[in-house]
């Protein structure tokens, strides 16, 4: 209650813009990320690893846009890229060379994939994915898992109702080794594709056992299945993306994030064979267009700070750091006799109420889980660290040891306030 009342005091003037946005906007914004009861802070810059909201308040920015902030305020980086764009112009009406050097960069971190196409989010390449999938096996079912996400319009137990699903979709329990072996013999002439995240990021940064992983693998190629690797959040993992740390090529994998350099895009990638149905050099080669495909902002962006900024180095170093972080954090929930463990890989994590060990969605269901979340993400808010309402916590390359010792002694102390409460 007291964060609450706190909350609400320190952001009247969040309040008065959230409540002006909600005349023409349903719920007051374009994302239902975004949205968290009582209402959220609007945001008016960012600097650094700093973000500045309507009240004139300061935060660390521990949200980093939801693993597409990777780089945080990089002030030298967008020079170089506006300059680029400012060479070039906007609009080019043809192919352009970014293009080719994004793809390049792509193509070379990432061992299972050729080829690439590009589009303009993570939700439109798996969309892409699944189509491929669906034209390359002539077959109509997608394997999903429960509690997964694959953007806003693939989502398969989040809150609030999920639109349709493009492709019949038949949900397994992520995880369930034994389970979902069986449920694709069972639906093997059925299914065209498996659509997984090798870490469910939204369902709460729970990583997929390399086992399960391994026999997806397996299964799917044992059956004509295209395996599809959605590493729109967890790419960010390694320089080959998180299917390098576990060796496993899935066919396609569909990126997206930070991978416009901070601009509007997605990227679906893979085996030649599959990749290449979309050349129209071909007989009955697919058809994928969009004005914004190869957009000159998206591609520039993209190939600066992947070319320059998140070098192979930067991302071992930068996950390095993150996994001390959530060492540390499990450390301090142990030392301050809570029940809370902290879950992830690398620069990506998330806080749970429970010591059980989390494997699907289902295992962070709490009784007291609203409550803890709602006190840790206000607790943290109203002493300016930018957390999301859900828990996740990501670290940028403008997060400084300061900044993230500053999150530790501030997660202590919160423990020490409301863990009994616990
Ligand atoms: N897939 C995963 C695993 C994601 O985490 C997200 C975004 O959070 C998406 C897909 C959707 O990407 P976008 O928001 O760019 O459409």
């Amino acid at each position: 209650e007291d964060e609450v009342a706190i909350y609400k005091e320190r952001n009247a003037e969040s309040l008065a813009r959230y409540e002006r946005a909600c005349r023409v906007l349903p719920g007051g914004s374009t994302r239902a990320t975004l949205y968290y009861p009582p209402f959220p802070v609007v945001i008016e810059r960012g600097e650094n690893n700093f973000l500045f909201d309507a009240d004139g308040h300061k935060y660390l920015n521990f949200v980093g846009e939801y693993t597409a902030g990777l780089y945080g305020h990089n002030e030298e980086m967008l020079r170089d890229i506006l300059s680029e764009i400012g060479k070039r112009g906007l609009m080019l009406s043809g192919p352009n060379i970014y293009e080719e050097k994004l793809a390049d960069i792509i193509c070379t971190r990432f061992q299972s994939i050729s080829k690439v196409r590009f589009c303009n989010s993570g939700t439109e390449a798996n969309l892409l994915a699944l189509a491929l999938a669906r034209n390359a096996t002539r077959k109509e079912t997608a394997l999903v898992f429960k509690g997964a996400y694959h953007g806003g319009f693939l989502t398969f137990g989040a809150s609030g109702a999920p639109l349709n699903v493009p492709m019949k979709a038949l949900i397994g329990a992520y995880n369930d080794v034994e389970g979902t072996r069986a449920l694709i013999e069972k639906n093997k002439d059925e299914l065209g594709a498996i659509i997984v995240e090798p870490m469910m990021g939204s369902g709460g940064c729970i990583a997929g056992d390399p086992v399960f992983l391994e026999m997806l693998r397996t299964a799917a190629s044992e059956h004509d299945i295209v395996l599809i690797f959605d590493e729109v959040m967890t790419s960010r993992l390694s320089p080959g993306g998180l299917q390098e740390k576990l060796g496993i090529e899935p066919d396609l994998t569909s990126l997206g994030k930070y991978i416009g350099g901070g601009f509007s895009c997605g990227a679906l990638g893979g085996r030649d064979e599959l990749m290449s149905m979309f050349d129209l050099r071909r007989e009955n080669g697919l058809s994928h267009a969009g004005t914004f495909n190869n957009n000159i902002a998206s591609m520039i962006g993209g190939s600066i700070g992947l070319g320059k900024y998140f070098t192979g180095e930067a991302c071992v170093s930068l996950n390095a750091r993150g996994d001390k972080l959530r060492e540390r954090l499990n450390e301090i929930a142990k030392e301050a006799n809570t029940p809370v463990q902290v879950t992830g890989i690398g620069s990506v994590m998330n806080p749970h109420l429970g010591l059980e060990t989390i494997k699907s969605p289902d295992d962070i269901n709490h009784p007291n889980l609203q409550l803890f979340r709602m006190l840790m993400h206000l607790h943290m808010m109203n002493r300016g660290f930018y957390v999301a309402s859900r828990g996740l916590i990501t670290l940028n390359l403008k997060s400084t040891d300061d900044d993230i010792e500053a999150f530790e002694r501030e997660f202590e102390n919160f423990l020490q306030i409301y863990g009994a409460a616990l």
